[in-house]
C-alpha cells in the first residue's frame, strides 16, 4: 500500500495567514503603529507590516501606547515574512504601501 502524500495534513498553526518570521516561521503577534499593523518576532527582532486598518484594535490604543509600540519595534529589521507553510489557496497578500513607518 502506498501512502498518499496528501495525508500529511497541515495544522492551522503551521499556516499563518499573516506570515511568519523568515527564520523561525513564528510570530509574537502584532503591534499597531497608528492604523498600521506590524507583526513581529521578538526572538529574531524582525518586523513585517501586513496592512492598515484591518483590525479595529488600534482605535482603542492611546497615543502613548502607540508610541511605546513603535519604540519597541523601531529597531527591528524589516523582513519579508515567510509564507512557506501556507496552502496555495490561501491568499497571503500584504499591502506594505499603506504602512506607516514612524510617527
Ligand atoms: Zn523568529
Amino acid at each position: 500500500m502506498n501512502e498518499s502524500p496528501e495525508t500529511a495534513a497541515q495544522t492551522e498553526d503551521e499556516c499563518n495567514y499573516f506570515g511568519g518570521c523568515p527564520i523561525c516561521h513564528k510570530t509574537d503577534g502584532y503591534v499597531n503603529v497608528r492604523s498600521s499593523h506590524w507583526f513581529v518576532c521578538d526572538a529574531h527582532r524582525v518586523r513585517w507590516c501586513i496592512g492598515a486598518n484591518l483590525f479595529s484594535s488600534w482605535k482603542d490604543e492611546t497615543e502613548g501606547e502607540q508610541q511605546a509600540n513603535w519604540a519597541k519595534i523601531q529597531e527591528y529589521r524589516d523582513v519579508t515574512p515567510a509564507h512557506l507553510q501556507c496552502d496555495e489557496s490561501v491568499a497571503c497578500n500584504t499591502t506594505t504601501s499603506v504602512c506607516e513607518l514612524s510617527f
